[in-house]
């Protein structure tokens, strides 16, 4: 419907909040909420399980929406009136809802009321038929139909306001993007690894990316590719996503001349895991993300997956292992990356594919492969010359010159939130941040000296 849209209505997935970590749960969304629309948490406003977002001047009511749309943990998204906690008013604002409907050509409607404030006198079926019946009267062109309606005005009564509200727009529904901490995801020019990097960010997760290229081989418009897909996801999310582009060219020049072919693409693979670690150690992320499949071409097998174990030093998230290809293109359609996936500029992988690859990798040879190569040597190399980016809603994708401000920047928020928690609740953030103080204390000491997982 095209009136200016004053306030939003949202309603997040209870069940999955419960879980004894509700309040810092709907914080986090409250805080992730402001970051992607644009304003202040002033204008979002707390009521029983629900938020209420006030649209300040100057914001359009469906741009809103659709920024909405993205932010991981809501479930429904409506556009409400508000009535006063009076019969009659609500009475009046239901038939102006309702006379919107019949010049949508609407014919058939029923009325849901609910009775959040038990104090209102009146009981929730009355108001359905008390107000069904006056909207039938003011409106003659409509009549009620319980079963599929063509519309139903949904009325929430609460101890000040009354909302009503007829649409519902599908969020995306997932956990607060950001309550699970940070997850690096390895981001190629792929159908896969954008929807395993989206599945992450719904479950709770941040998510930045790193994308590996065989410059010049690879051209800017591979990079460009890669940089659009990374703004896709960078819009579902509240703090910046971090996009670092790595060059792997001397370590493919390095490995055809000491490899045998059909070990390339595994080789290379290993390396992409240990630079994806590395990056991910100094930036403090948990895990890494591929869009690593099972059986979907012939080398996507179970030995060549074991073939990446022990290279890195955190959990490696495989999110689509069990889906088909099928079901994959249906998620990045959904998620606007199908599109930019499928423009065809070639991968570092494609450019440099052996002809028959190991379909059967076997692990102990890959590392014996490695002994003849100055891994650690390659590996920092290509760390040293990657390059920084970083999408905002507000900016879009810019280059990044200073890494130790993204990591800075990227920290703050955190650490705000953490300080004003409930006592409870920071006992449990104090053992967290102290297994964080820790994990930093081994990263510096793995740093300096035990390099076990880079050989
Ligand atoms: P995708 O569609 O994500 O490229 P794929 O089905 O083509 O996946 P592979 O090319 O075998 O599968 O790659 C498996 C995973 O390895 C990718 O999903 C991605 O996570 C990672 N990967 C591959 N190539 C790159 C790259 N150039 N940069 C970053 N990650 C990569
Ligand atoms: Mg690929």
């Amino acid at each position: 419907m095209s009136e200016e849209i004053k306030k939003i209505y949202v309603r997040y997935d209870e069940v999955a909040l419960k879980r004894g970590s509700r309040g810092h749960f709907e914080k986090k969304l409250k805080k992730n909420i402001s970051r992607l629309v644009g304003f202040s948490q002033g204008h979002i406003q707390r009521i029983r399980g629900r938020l209420v977002i006030n649209i300040p001047d100057g914001h359009d009511g469906r741009e809103t929406i659709e920024r909405l749309k993205r932010c991981f943990g809501l479930a429904k998204i409506s556009p409400v009136i508000t009535a006063k906690p009076d019969l009659e008013d609500i009475i009046q604002t239901a038939i102006s809802l309702a006379k919107k409907h019949v010049a949508l050509g609407h014919k058939t409607f029923k009325i849901e009321a609910r009775r959040a404030n038990k104090q209102f006198p009146i009981r929730s079926p009355e108001i359905n038929v008390e107000a069904g019946g006056r909207v039938l009267e003011a409106v003659p062109e409509l009549t009620v139909q319980v079963r599929k309606p063509d519309f139903v005005i949904r009325i929430e009564i609460f101890a000040k306001d009354v909302y009503l509200f007829s649409e519902d727009i599908a969020g995306p529904g997932g956990l607060p993007t950001g309550v699970g901490g940070r997850a690096m995801l390895l981001l190629s020019g792929g159908i896969d690894s954008p929807v395993a990097g989206w599945l992450t960010q719904k479950r709770g997760l941040h998510v930045d990316a790193v994308y590996f290229h065989s410059f010049p081989f690879t051209g800017e418009k591979t990079k460009e590719k890669v940089k659009d897909l990374a703004s896709q996801l960078g819009r579902s999310s509240p703090d910046p996503f971090r996009l670092a582009v790595c060059s792997v060219t001397k370590i493919q020049k390095a490995l055809q001349e000491t490899v045998p072919e059909a070990y390339w693409t595994i080789m290379l693979r290993r390396f992409m895991v240990r630079i994806a670690d590395k990056i991910a150690q100094e930036h403090r992320h948990f895990a890494l993300v591929t869009g690593d499949a099972l059986g979907q071409v012939a080398s996507q097998t179970l030995e060549n997956l074991d073939c990446l174990e022990g290279v890195a030093s955190r959990m490696i998230f495989r999110p689509l292992i069990g889906f088909d290809k099928k079901e994959v293109i249906e998620i990045a359609r959904k998620i606007d990356t199908y599109d930019l996936s499928i423009q065809p500029y070639p991968d570092c992988c494609t450019l440099f594919a052996p002809s028959h690859p190991v379909t059967r990798g076997r692990r102990e040879l890959c590392e014996k492969l490695e002994r003849e190569l100055d891994v650690d040597g390659l590996v920092a190399e290509s760390i040293a010359g990657k390059e920084l980016h970083k999408h905002t809603n507000k900016e879009g994708m810019i280059r990044v010159e200073n890494a130790a401000e993204v990591i800075l920047e990227q920290d703050s928020p955190e650490q705000s939130e953490t300080n004003d928690q409930a006592p409870e609740k920071n006992e449990a953030n104090k053992v967290n941040s102290d297994e964080s103080k820790l994990d930093v204390t081994l990263a510096v000491k793995s740093d300096s000296g035990n390099q076990d997982e880079a050989s």
